[in-house]
């Protein structure tokens, strides 16, 4: 790991998922001249949510450009949980389907977002998010790792952090980001502390961060006199500002002169998170010949 006397460097999310991406292409060419079964990625939108068409329109194209074949179902705002659930039981029986994704959130009636991932089977489960899952990574199991804590801890890799006894503080406690990185940071063996809205003294516990992962959707929220000097700063934040430029959790600018590694926003941990969705997909399909 570099000095943290020297300037932060950026920790290219944009590039590293570019080389993932490469690498999975050269792995699911050879494998499938070999015999392997073409790996199948399912899709599924309900609604016409205009960010959510975006996703699913990247995760299809990500798909195309590495060689998994991309199932696409599309279903009406109103559908209703019982289509929901049946197009799920379709592609849960469907050989040709290895991973299947339900693009969240889904329409706010209508729905039981629980019982939609409760439903797709553990093994398809690319998005990491069904309950067996969650529950296998806080056991320290094998099973799927959901996409973006994946990606975060393939960036704090490329630093080459020895996270053994380091204090990671984390932003942020939902069920997609900030619980399972803090299950993943814990059994690299750091010492994991997760703040959230009411943490007493956010900025006291920033400030004694070797490791900070923001993940809490508010702009800039994390400010450069809160990071230690010599910090990794992971900022997975993605907030829309009103001119429609995006940024992160973290004020970059200021913070970039503290950390010794920081992630920018856009091109930090977003890409990373679609090259974890392909590499899930991958193991759901190949299952043991993927390693
Ligand atoms: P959630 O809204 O589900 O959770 C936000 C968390 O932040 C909550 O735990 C909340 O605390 C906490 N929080 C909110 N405000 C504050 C505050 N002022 N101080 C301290 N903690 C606060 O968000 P997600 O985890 O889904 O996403 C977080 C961010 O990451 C968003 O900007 C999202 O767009 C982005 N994201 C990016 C991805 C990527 O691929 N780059 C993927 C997924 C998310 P409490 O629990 O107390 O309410």
């Amino acid at each position: 790991m570099k000095s943290p006397c020297e300037e932060s460097s950026i920790l290219d999310g944009k590039a590293l998922a570019q080389r993932i991406r490469s690498e999975l292409r050269a792995r699911i060419s050879e494998g499938v001249e070999s015999g392997l079964p073409v790996p199948g990625l399912a899709t599924v939108l309900v609604g016409e949510d205009p960010a959510s068409s975006i996703y699913v329109r990247h995760k299809i194209r990500a798909c195309e450009e590495v060689g998994i074949r991309s199932f696409h179902k599309t279903l009406p705002a109103d559908a209703g949980q019982a289509t929901l659930l049946e197009t799920i039981q379709i592609l849960n029986q469907d050989d040709a389907v290895h991973g299947i994704l339900v693009q969240l959130p889904l329409p706010k009636e209508g729905y039981s977002e629980a019982e939609i991932l409760e439903a797709i089977l553990p093994s398809k489960d690319v998005d990491g998010f069904h309950p067996l899952s969650l529950g296998a990574l806080f056991q320290g199991r094998p099973g799927m790792i959901p996409c973006t804590p994946k990606g975060i801890l393939r960036l704090v890799d490329e630093t080459e952090m020895d996270l053994t006894g380091k204090r990671a503080v984390v932003l942020g406690r939902s069920n997609i980001v900030g619980k399972p990185v803090a299950q993943l940071l814990l059994a690299r063996h750091a010492t994991v502390v997760m703040c959230h809205s009411r943490t007493r003294d956010l900025e006291a516990e920033v400030q004694a961060a070797d490791l900070l992962v923001a993940a809490v959707g508010v702009p800039e929220l994390v400010q450069e006199d809160w990071i230690a000097k010599g910090a990794v700063v992971i900022d997975v934040g993605i907030n829309r500002r009103e001119d429609g430029t995006l940024v992160g959790d973290v004020a970059f600018e200021g913070a970039s002169k503290k950390a010794s590694w920081i992630t920018p926003v856009p091109g930090g941990v977003g890409p990373m998170t679609i090259a974890m969705l392909l590499e899930n997909t991958l193991e759901a399909g190949w299952g043991d010949s993927a390693d």
